[in-house]
């Protein structure tokens, strides 16, 4: 997970289009006058032009795992806080109505692959003290401490990095990284997997690295040494960059080195 950053929201969701904000206001003059249960339209917070924006933003990664694909699915767009109802803590009912003020708002959408949206995250959105929790476009949601990092706010680096087996670790043990952990699964094994693999590789080049660096610092290294010792320096800028798949990974694996 890296933190997003967005542009302008897509005119859809924005006044120069409108259809988000004026469904918005129809649900909250809604709330106001007692309803309780809303139905939303996918045509808005799911159009292309939100999707593409999303992606765009996130370099084609899922917003919870940094798996690239849209090469391969279409992918969620995903609320943040959930439009449709939530869930304080595993296993409990959900709770209806959700943050339905929040489902055409550019800040709360995020594309996400459809394992973490729908086998995982779902309507889990936990808050240090729930009792807090806005529970209308009436409450602020500032108030709220939420338990999962928002990807366009926090920096989720922060909270989480990887061992040296690819599995998923919460700094210090922070709560915030532990939720991140259990409720994206993080940990599940396919995850693990594909991030042992990425290891492998870049542990390969690791040891390739540190094989020439000493020869180029004893100056008996040659010139085509040289040139495949920056090769290598390269791969390990391209692998860490935000745009790169599992950056988070190939960063808490080759700290110091490009
Ligand atoms: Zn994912």
């Amino acid at each position: 997970m890296i933190k997003i950053t967005k542009g302008n929201a897509p005119k859809i969701l924005s006044g120069a289009e409108n259809r988000g904000p004026k469904k918005t206001k129809e649900m909250t003059d809604a709330f106001d006058a007692g309803t309780r249960e809303f139905e939303f339209i996918s045509d808005i917070y799911g159009a292309k032009s939100v999707k593409k924006a999303l992606i765009k933003a996130q370099h084609d990664k899922c917003c919870f795992c940094e798996a690239k694909f849209t090469h391969v699915a279409y992918g969620d767009v995903e609320h943040f806080r959930p439009k449709g109802g939530w869930i304080q803590n595993d296993g409990d009912d959900l709770t209806q109505p959700g943050y339905f003020w929040l489902a055409y708002k550019w800040d709360n959408l995020f594309a996400s692959c459809q394992l973490c949206n729908q086998r995982f995250k779902k309507n889990h959105f936990p808050l240090e003290d729930p009792h807090k929790r806005a529970l209308s476009h009436s409450d602020n949601l500032d108030d709220e401490s939420p338990l999962l990092p928002d990807p366009g706010v926090d920096d989720p680096e922060d909270l989480l990095t990887y061992d040296s087996d690819g599995q998923p670790v919460a700094i210090n043990n922070n709560p915030r990284g532990q939720a991140m952990i259990r409720i994206f699964g993080l940990d599940r094994q396919e995850l693990v997997q594909r991030r042992q693999e990425i290891l492998g590789d870049l542990a390969d080049l690791k040891e390739m690295y540190f094989f020439l660096d000493g020869e180029r610092q004893n100056g008996s290294l040659s010139r085509d040494g040289l040139k495949i010792l920056h090769r290598i320096e390269e791969k390990f800028r391209s692998k860490t960059a935000t745009s790169a798949e599992y950056s988070v990974l190939s960063k808490s694996f080759l700290t110091g080195l490009s």
